[in-house]
């Protein structure tokens, strides 16, 4: 890793807070990267008392940032957005060293970190909101947005830099300043990102607290984020049960709230699929990332006349899938995380085997590799057993079985989740009912394409028990601002609405 720390013109200390400058009273801690079992760079990581500062510093800049204009603040991430640009690569090679996502992969969220910042240096030009006929005469009636102050981000493991780049970007253009908590297995990506932006704010001379960093345990740090009033909104992407935890306490202070939290998503084959089409995204679908995106395809719905042709085509393509060192572009399929992913996958077989699943490819621990390679595994199941309604972070998928288009709709639907869908098919009529009001319950709903590796254009979130948040495009922003209505009287007189009269 120091290795890489060179490719950078500054020197990074790895003490895990930042806000206006680095520091870490609290253990110091060292994770092991899942490539190679290698024991990764110590981190000092930040106590209660750190982050009570941090907040302090973060929130006592908003006053500051606010007054920059949105066009100005988009500049910001416009050279922000630059500057990743040259460190594209040793950004990658970051994420695949502390988390084991395969480098093709890292350069892709690098290359959506840089995107997010050019669509949010757009946006920068256009927050605002419309003007309405007032029923008054002489009136002027209008929307506006405004910052909404300090925002935090809690993040994934799984997207260590791209989901803190879709707050940071717009977070930072609608005016707010952004305290971010990593993963605690991630917490160098989170330090290296923030040390560049630090100094793309020195350079405008602007406070670097603008942009600020927290590390330390996710239940003691990310509960005091929660529950502090300074924070405006807090978005948390993670797991459905410490969301719906967070999400009380956040709502119990009126807070502002973003949720992304787990998915289950599915996608239906239809009779009149292109096999090739299916074949493959269900092969991203269920392996990008390992099966550890929360876009992953964890279940596939086929129809009967076409199952045993494509499940077959399904485990040969996995038997030839190529496991190994996910720095060699040769291989497809990385580690897990680390080894409790490994364990709490063999658990979710275990379970399924008792519930009556049948287990026809994979799943075993591949030792020699080191602790954290596994082959994917295919299981057969009659429906959404209870093991199946949960969402395992590992590449398992779920194979049914359907004859009717609304019975496969409806196995689609029957889990807590509402985040990502996919139809297989060339019939118009069957892709259209997929997408219809009647169709996918899902906040993404896609046709013959995969469940992930969403844009950043398009509005990203789900519905259900994955929280009903939206972040990165289209109109994510009004998440991260207040808005306001105005009513301007140049009358001379007042009038009041509804027709009320004033006696005096
Ligand atoms: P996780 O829930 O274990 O951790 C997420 C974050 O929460 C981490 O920063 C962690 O330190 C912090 N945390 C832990 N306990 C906390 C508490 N009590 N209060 C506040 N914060 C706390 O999730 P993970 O294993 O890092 O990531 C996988 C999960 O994230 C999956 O469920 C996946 O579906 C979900 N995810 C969702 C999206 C989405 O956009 N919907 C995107 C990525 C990941």
């Amino acid at each position: 890793m120091n290795n890489i720390f060179k490719k950078f013109p500054f020197t990074i200390t790895l003490n895990g807070g930042f806000s206006g400058s680095w520091f870490a009273s609290g253990a110091k801690s060292s994770g092991y990267s899942p490539v190679d079992g290698r024991v990764l760079p110590e981190v000092t990581v930040n106590t209660s008392d750190d982050l009570g500062r941090i907040v302090t510093q973060c929130h006592e800049t908003f006053p500051v940032w606010r007054k920059v204009p949105a066009p100005a603040r988009g500049q910001i991430v416009r050279e922000y957005g630059e500057e990743i640009r040259k460190y594209k690569e040793p950004l990658a090679q970051i994420i695949t060293m502390e988390m084991g996502k395969p480098m093709r992969e890292s350069l892709g969220e690098v290359q959506e970190v840089i995107d997010i910042c050019d669509f949010a240096v757009g946006l920068s030009r256009q927050i605002g909101g419309p003007s309405l006929p007032s029923e008054r005469k002489s009136h002027r009636m209008f929307e506006q947005w405004h910052p909404l102050g300090t925002i935090g981000v809690i993040s994934a493991f799984n997207f260590p830099m791209a989901v803190w780049a879709w707050n940071m970007a717009i977070g930072m253009i609608c005016g707010n300043t952004v305290l971010w908590k990593p993963s605690s297995k991630t917490p160098i990506c989170a330090i290296v990102l923030t040390r560049i932006m630090e100094e793309i704010l020195r350079k405008n001379n602007l406070p670097t607290a603008i942009c600020s960093l927290v590390t330390g345990s996710g239940a003691a740090i990310g509960n005091m984020i929660s529950s502090d009033e300074r924070i405006s909104m807090v978005s948390y992407t993670g797991s459905t049960n410490i969301g719906r935890q967070l999400g009380k306490i956040v709502q119990e202070r009126f807070g502002k709230l973003i949720l992304e939290l787990g998915g289950n998503n599915a996608s239906i084959v239809t009779s009149n699929a292109d096999i090739d089409i299916a074949l493959r995204s269900i092969y991203f679908g269920a392996l990008g990332t390992a099966g550890q995106r929360c876009t992953s395809t964890r279940r596939v719905i086929i129809h009967e006349k076409i199952y045993d042709q494509l499940l077959s085509k399904l485990t040969d393509t996995y038997r030839k899938v190529k496991i190994g060192d996910p720095f060699e572009s040769k291989n497809f399929l990385g580690p897990l995380v680390d080894r409790s992913a490994v364990k709490a996958m063999q658990n979710a077989l275990v379970q399924v085997r008792k519930e009556g699943g049948k287990i026809l490819y994979g799943g075993e621990k591949l030792s020699e590799k080191g602790g954290c390679y596994i082959t994917p595994a295919i299981v057969v199941v009659s429906g959404n057993l209870p093991v199946v309604k949960e969402e395992t972070f590992a590449p398992i998928l779920y194979v049914m079985k359907f004859r009717e288009l609304d019975e496969a709709i409806s196995i689609h639907n029957d889990v807590p989740q509402g985040l990502s869908s996919s139809i297989i098919t060339n019939n118009i009529c069957e892709s259209e009912r997929f997408i219809s009001e009647c169709g996918s319950d899902c906040g993404i709903a896609n046709v013959n394409t995969t469940t992930n590796g969403a844009e950043i254009g398009g509005a990203f979130g789900g519905e259900k028990a994955t929280g009903g948040g939206r972040e990165s495009g289209s109109d994510s922003w009004k998440g991260y601002m207040r808005r306001q209505t105005c009513t301007i009287n140049y009358s001379g007189t007042i009038e009041l609405a509804q027709g009320i009269q004033l006696d005096f």
